[in-house]
C-alpha cells in the first residue's frame, strides 16, 4: 500500500511525524512520503520510524506556490533535504504566514469574531506554520462554524469574507527548486483547484515545461471517476501518476485513509518507478 502525501504536526496536521508512520503501518502502508506544507523538518524523525517499521520511506514535502495569481500546491519527491536552495526557498515561503494570520484575525474580527488570531495560533504546533486549517479549527471549537468544511465556505475559502491574498513561491521556482535538489516535482490534488477547463490545460502545460513530472491521480477521497479523468489527462500530457491520502487528523472526511490509497488506473506510470532513494 502507497501514500506519498500526508501531514504531520511539523505542519497543519494532527499526529506527530513517527505516529503518522505508526498509523500508516497499521494500515498495511509498505511506501510512505511525510509531505508537510513549506517543512522538511518532520522526514528525520518519520524515517526512522519508518525503517524499524519496514516501510519504505521517500522525502517530501508540500510547496505552497502561487501561480497567475491562484494558490497551487506542488509536491516535491524524493529530494536531497539538504538543499541549501530549495531549504532557502521553504524558508521564504514560511516567512509571512504569521503575518497573514494576523490580516485573517483582523478580518474576522470586522466579522464580529474576536479572539481568532491568538485561539489559531494555540492550535498550531508550530507557530510559523499557522496555516486556515487551525482557523478553521478554531471556528469549529468556538461554535462559528458547523465543521472544517464550513468553516471555508463561510469565512476561510478564496474569495469569502476573511480571504487574504497571498504571494507564495513562484511555480517555477517551486519546480527548479526541487528539480535543483535531485527530486520529482508532482502537481497536488489537481480535482481540488476552481480551475476552467482551459487554466486547467495550461497549468499542466507550463508543469510539463518547467520540467514537472507528475500529478496525483489520487487525492484524499476522491472517487473511481476523478481517478479515471486525471489518469487521462496525466497520459495526455506525458506526466507520470502519484497518489496521496491528503491526510492530517483522523476523522477528517476530505482525508483519504492514510497509508493505503486506491490502485492507479491502469494507463498510469507509477512515479515510484523513477525514485532513487531506497
Ligand atoms: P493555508 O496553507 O494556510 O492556505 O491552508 C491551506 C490548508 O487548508 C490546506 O492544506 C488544507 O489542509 C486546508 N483546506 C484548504 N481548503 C479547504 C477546504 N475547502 N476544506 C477543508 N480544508 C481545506
Ligand atoms: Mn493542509
Ligand atoms: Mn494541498
Ligand atoms: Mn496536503
Amino acid at each position: 500500500m502507497i501514500d506519498l502525501h500526508c501531514h504531520s504536526t511539523i505542519s497543519d496536521g494532527a499526529l506527530l511525524p513517527t505516529e503518522v508512520v505508526q498509523l500508516a503501518a497499521q494500515n498495511g502502508c509498505t511506501m510512505l512520503a511525510l509531505t508537510d506544507h513549506d517543512h522538511t523538518g518532520g522526514l528525520a524523525d518519520a524515517r526512522t520510524e519508518a525503517m524499524r517499521r519496514n516501510i519504505r520511506f521517500i522525502n517530501g514535502v508540500e510547496i505552497s506556490t502561487t501561480w497567475r495569481g491562484r494558490s497551487i500546491h506542488i509536491v516535491g519527491l524524493d529530494f536531497d533535504e539538504h538543499d541549501a536552495n530549495l531549504q532557502n526557498l521553504l524558508a521564504n515561503v514560511r516567512h509571512g504566514r504569521i503575518e497573514r494570520a494576523q490580516h485573517i484575525g483582523d478580518k474576522l474580527a470586522k466579522k464580529g469574531i474576536f479572539g481568532a488570531f491568538d485561539g489559531a495560533m494555540a492550535l498550531a504546533t508550530n507557530p510559523e506554520m499557522i496555516s486556515r486549517t487551525h482557523f478553521a479549527d478554531w471556528l469549529v471549537q468556538n461554535g462559528h462554524a458547523r465543521n472544517k468544511q464550513n468553516a471555508f465556505s463561510k469565512y476561510l475559502g478564496d474569495g469569502k469574507c476573511a480571504a487574504v491574498k497571498h504571494e507564495w513561491a513562484d511555480l517555477g521556482d517551486a519546480v527548479r527548486a526541487i528539480i535543483g535538489a535531485r527530486g520529482l516535482a508532482i502537481i497536488a490534488h489537481p480535482m481540488r483547484y476552481d480551475l476552467s477547463a482551459t487554466a486547467r490545460r495550461n497549468l499542466f502545460d507550463e508543469f510539463v515545461a518547467l520540467g514537472g513530472h507528475a500529478m496525483e491521480v489520487h487525492s484524499g477521497s476522491c472517487q473511481l471517476n476523478e481517478r479515471l479523468n486525471y489518469a487521462l489527462a496525466a497520459e495526455r500530457h506525458g506526466l507520470l501518476a502519484s497518489v496521496g491520502s491528503d491526510f492530517h487528523r483522523l476523522g477528517d472526511y476530505s482525508g483519504g485513509v492514510l497509508g493505503a490509497c486506491p490502485e492507479l488506473p491502469p494507463i498510469c506510470k507509477p512515479v515510484w518507478d523513477y525514485f532513487r532513494s531506497s
